[in-house]
């Protein structure tokens, strides 16, 4: 199914469900310090979503091969890449990287994003790791112009990544996101040559398209593993990772961030 373009009105109403995540994003990253719980950045998370009148998107969200999500947020510690499951038991530690995504339904849209946010004092790798991530998701936002494709996008993140030196995260994607959290098209960070088994449709890029970015730098191999949890993926080789995200919209007059506060 082709990607489904906005209005202008739904745009609107796709940045007010991103500017309450962003919100989220600016409590939590506040919040952070050595000694606080994931679960503490989840509750803070869901009372910013509920008092701005969203849903967050995550909670029992439940794809076939997984049992449902039992938090508001996803949180990663250094070398778990994605969907990592918030515990009272699980407390930040001096030097830990971490890793927040959030998404909510608002007035029948979704805003997405994620952001990774150091623990007190962490080493200058670390920082390098969080700054080039950040620096994947500009250059990728930058190529979200009409002209382009799915793939310069891509392309963009890659070339970010490998000219710092990173591994990309390769069994996990960007999305669409509209009245659904994960709609056409798929974003990846990377993109295949043509003799891979991996495909995706390389759609031209138009007016109204909406979507996350989500670079997913890794510090050593990008071999990856799921967690008994059933949902915390971590580097098999136990290296850094990180990870950031916006949604955005393609616009006339160039990429529009929806997630911004
Ligand atoms: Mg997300």
């Amino acid at each position: 199914m082709a990607p489904v373009l906005k209005t202008s009105e739904e745009l609107q109403i796709m940045r007010e469900a991103g500017r309450i995540v962003a919100i989220a994003h600016e409590e939590m990253r506040r919040a952070i310090k050595p000694g606080l719980s994931t679960k503490a950045l989840d509750t803070l998370a869901l009372t910013v979503l509920r008092d701005h009148g969203a849903e967050p998107c995550f909670l029992g969200y439940a794809p076939s091969d997984h049992p449902p999500f039992p938090a508001t947020i996803t949180a990663c510690i250094n070398q778990e890449l994605v969907h990592g499951i918030p515990s009272a038991s699980r407390l930040l530690q001096d030097g830990d990287i971490v890793s927040v995504d959030v998404a909510c339904f608002y007035r029948g849209y979704v805003g997405d994003a994620a952001f990774t946010h150091p623990v007190g004092e962490i080493t200058r790798s670390a920082r390098r790791l969080v700054a080039a991530t950040e620096d994947a998701l500009i250059a990728a936002i930058a190529a979200s112009v009409i002209g382009n494709r799915i793939s310069d996008v891509a392309k963009a993140t890659a070339k970010r990544a490998a000219r710092a030196g990173y591994s990309v995260a390769r069994e996990y994607t960007g999305h669409g996101v509209g009245q659904a959290m994960h709609e056409e098209p798929q974003v990846p960070n990377w993109w295949p040559g043509r003799r891979s088994k991996v495909q995706w449709q390389d759609y031209e890029l138009l007016a109204g398209m909406t979507y996350a970015i989500e670079p997913m730098l890794i510090a050593g191999r990008p071999d990856l593993m799921e967690l008994d949890d059933g949902w915390t993926v971590v580097t098999k080789d136990g290296s850094l990772t990180a990870h950031c995200e916006h949604t955005v919209a393609i616009t006339e007059d160039g990429p529009l961030i929806l997630t911004l506060p």
